[in-house]
């Protein structure tokens, strides 16, 4: 008897498989597409799509010029009437380009950003006309109950609304002009994760306004600068819709690590494949038109891994940027036939993806505080800058690890390939000995002249250091680059303003409690430039052991972190726990950024996002292991089962019993995967109904993350198994080779 006897061909390999190869078919007809760029110059077209100064100071009057400029550099209120012009104007410009509609841009807590369109179309007393007034601009009331709240909103004021940020520029996507607003609740509490970076780059620019007083009494604004590197890779459309998992959850839940991954590092800054190149091109046109400068683009460690990087700029204005072209990508990549992932770890085995933090500070005279200077004063600013920020990451580094913890970056955090879980801070062996020569040259009491001369010898040689400095250290988190401090840890698909709301708050925090000590000093009649080098000394000493300059990704160092007393949060339920310190409340509370009730209410939203994460994997985990996986696996067994049978037809008892002997090797093999796949899909659900029970969102989010999340790991484990066992033609799910080398 024939295999085709007993199931018709097409019934066994035209099923399920089938989705795969027509997947595979379509992506090898794939050409790269024809992309035209508006000119071949980027500035004849760079922020064409932008209410810029430009446009502004063509399209509105002095008066209302200057009081936008106001609002945009101090935060003043822009009058009604000036709002009224300036909505006039803007519509003028949008509809000149195609606009019909509006939106008040904003980026809730579940991490993305959120639209509501109108339309400038009103019929006006039966007379139809084109309108949008001030009070458009400023305020809009997007029906928000849908939003994470985290209890802020109870039903019965549940209405929350948008309200313009003048200091980031509106824009048109499409043909929608979006204004980019706060968000919050009708009790004035932040729904959102602009307005507490707002708060916080407030905060921040306030004390180092008066820290660089010491200074130079001419700076008048500090701002501080954010310049992201975004991670990210791409597949191909047909392959990703053939796999529900992605879909999904971001993530390939299975497969087993091609025999080709990154060992090679044959990816890395290689040639850019011509259909991405494209894609590349495309997006980048796009994003200029919007005015984000991006210039960098690159191939990362594995393989379809790209990272795009904008030069720096304001650092609530960057972030605007980074979730625009966040959004700009994923809708470019459809039309090139690839989906964008920027998920922290689509694919277990490769490296993940990042979006590093460029940050530093610069005055209005135009001076980068973290950049050293060239004589001693400046010199001595920058240590200022410098060493109160390490000291900032020292007091809280917990804040900063919180505010970068998601179900998707702790599989990046602490595995073997990323910045790990336990914050440190990196700044070169010339700094580090820069820094311990600081502590030692000065003994209690005053210093003599000659110390000062020493100091100031010292301190005038940094520069130079630097300047041959070529020590870079890829697995820290939080590293000194040079001119500006590069914090590495935080996630691909991450809000920026989190985590730099949080770090300009412990920056702001620690600049007050310097400038308090240094001015009680002098107040007791010590120098000025003694009593900032007295105080650094003190802070240097402090904050010692938050320095690390060796291997962040080794064991030793967790070991040595933990002799050190440094945390090491590993999971996203632990890291949270750390904002619910006094501390923590008392610091955000103390600079205005957040109320304890939205503390509160961010943690309960952010372990909430945890536990739905995991749960959406699980479920997806255990559907694509029941539906896909096992009956696969059980076609090829039943495959094997008849060819051991027709074995025992054709031949004699003894000689089907040797033939046969590896594919019933092959049955029991399969059997033990199906079994423990099958047994642990079903200890998976009841893990996942306890968890679900319980009624402390803390309690739950851990037992998601201790009970229910190991066991996908495991289920993993044998299914993959079993993809290498099966006949390739009858595996349905695309393979993470196809997924990561067809382009
Ligand atoms: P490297 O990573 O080798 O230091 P660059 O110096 O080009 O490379 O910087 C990398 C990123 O750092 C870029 O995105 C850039 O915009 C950003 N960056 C450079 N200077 C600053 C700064 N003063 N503040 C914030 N970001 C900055
Ligand atoms: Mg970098």
């Amino acid at each position: 008897m024939q295999i085709e006897d007993i199931f018709a061909p097409d019934l066994i390999y035209s099923t399920m498989a089938s989705f795969r190869f027509k997947a595979l078919e379509d992506v090898l007809d794939r050409k790269p597409l024809v992309v035209e760029t508006p000119s071949g110059k980027i500035s004849d077209y760079f922020s064409e799509h932008v209410f810029d100064m430009d446009k502004m100071r063509e399209h509105l009057s002095d008066e209302a010029m200057k009081s936008v400029s106001s609002a945009m550099e101090h935060g003043t209120r822009i009058p009604r009437n000036i709002a009224d012009q300036v909505a006039s104007s803007m519509k003028d410009w949008a509809i000149t380009l195609g606009a019909t509609h509006y939106t008040h841009w904003f980026q809730p807590l579940t991490g993305s950003t959120a639209e509501k369109h109108d339309s400038f179309f009103t019929p006006l007393e039966g007379k139809p006309m084109e309108k949008f007034a001030g009070a458009n601009l400023a305020q809009q009331e997007p029906d928000a109950s849908s939003f994470p709240h985290g209890g802020i909103r109870n039903t019965f004021e549940a209405r929350g609304y948008t309200a313009w940020d003048p200091s980031s520029p509106a824009f048109i996507i499409g043909k929608t002009l979006c204004i980019p607003t706060i968000f919050i609740s009708y009790t004035g509490e932040a729904l959102d994760n602009k307005m507490p970076l707002l708060k916080a780059l407030h905060a921040v620019e306030g004390a180092a306004v008066r820290v660089c007083k010491y200074f130079d009494k001419n700076v008048k604004k500090v701002h501080t600068t954010l310049g992201w590197e975004q991670e990210y890779f791409l597949i191909d459309s047909a392959l990703y819709n053939a796999r529900p998992d992605i879909q999904l959850t971001g993530r390939a839940l299975f497969g087993h690590n091609p025999a080709k991954g990154q060992q090679l590092d044959d990816h890395y800054f290689g040639s850019i494949p011509e259909r991405i190149h494209a894609f590349m091109r495309d997006f980048e046109t796009e994003s200029h038109r919007l005015g984000i400068p991006v210039t960098t683009r690159h191939n990362e460690v594995a393989p379809n891994q790209f990272e795009a990087a904008p030069i720096f700029e304001e650092t609530n204005l960057s972030n605007d940027h980074n979730l625009l072209i966040m959004d700009v990508m994923e809708k470019v990549a459809r039309k090139h036939n690839f989906r964008v992932l920027l998920h922290e770890k689509p694919f277990a085995g490769l490296n993940g993806s990042g979006k590093h933090n460029n940050w530093s500070l610069a005055t209005d005279t135009g001076v980068n505080l973290l950049s050293p200077g060239k004589n001693p004063k400046s010199n001595l600013q920058f240590l200022t800058f410098f060493v109160n920020t390490i000291k900032a990451i020292h007091d809280y580094a917990d804040v900063l690890r919180a505010h970068i913890a998601s179900a998707g970056n702790d599989h990046r955090l602490g595995a073997n390939e990323a910045p790990p879980a336990i914050m440190s801070v990196f700044i070169g062996s010339q700094l580090s000995k820069a820094l311990d020569d600081l502590e030692k040259s000065v003994k209690a009491g005053k210093m003599t002249p000659a110390d000062k001369t020493q100091i100031k010898l010292n301190i005038g040689k940094i520069p130079e250091l630097l300047f041959d400095n070529t020590d870079r250290n890829r697995t820290s988190p939080f590293a000194f680059t040079g001119n500006k401090f590069e914090f590495r840890a935080v996630g691909s698909a991450a809000n920026c303003g989190a985590p730099m709301a949080a770090l300009n708050t412990i920056v702001a925090d620690q600049l007050i409690n310097f400038a308090n000590d240094v001015d009680a000093e002098i107040e007791k009649g010590t120098k000025k430039d003694e009593a900032i080098i007295k105080e650094l000394q003190k802070l240097i000493k402090a904050s010692k052991k938050i320095r690390f300059e060796g291997n962040g990704y080794g064991q030793e160092w967790v070991e040595e972190a933990a002799k050190r007393g440094l945390s090491n949060l590993k999971d996203t339920p632990s890291a949270l726990m750390a904002l619910k310190e006094k501390k923590v409340k008392e610091l955000y509370e103390r600079h205005g950024v957040l109320t304890e009730r939205e503390l509160e209410a961010r943690i309960e939203i952010e372990l909430e996002k945890y536990r739905m994460q995991i749960q959406i994997e699980s479920r997806l985990c255990g559907d694509l292991a029941l539906n896909h996986i096992i009956p696969t696996a059980i076609r090829y067994q039943s495959i094997l089962v008849n060819n051991v049978k027709g074995l025992q037809e054709v031949l004699s008892k003894a000689e089907a019993a040797k033939m046969g002997k590896v594919q019933i090797d092959m049955i029991t093999d399969i059997s033990g995967h199906i079994n423990a796949v099958k047994t642990m899909v079903d200890d998976m659900i009841n893990e996942r109904k306890k968890a679900n029970k319980i009624e402390d969102a803390f309690e739950s989010a851990e037992a998601y993350c201790n009970k229910v999340k190991p066991l996908m790991d495991q289920i993993r484990y044998h299914a993959d198994k079993l993809e290498l066992l099966v006949d390739d033609e009858l595996w349905p799910l695309p393979k993470l080779r196809e997924l990561l080398f067809t382009r």
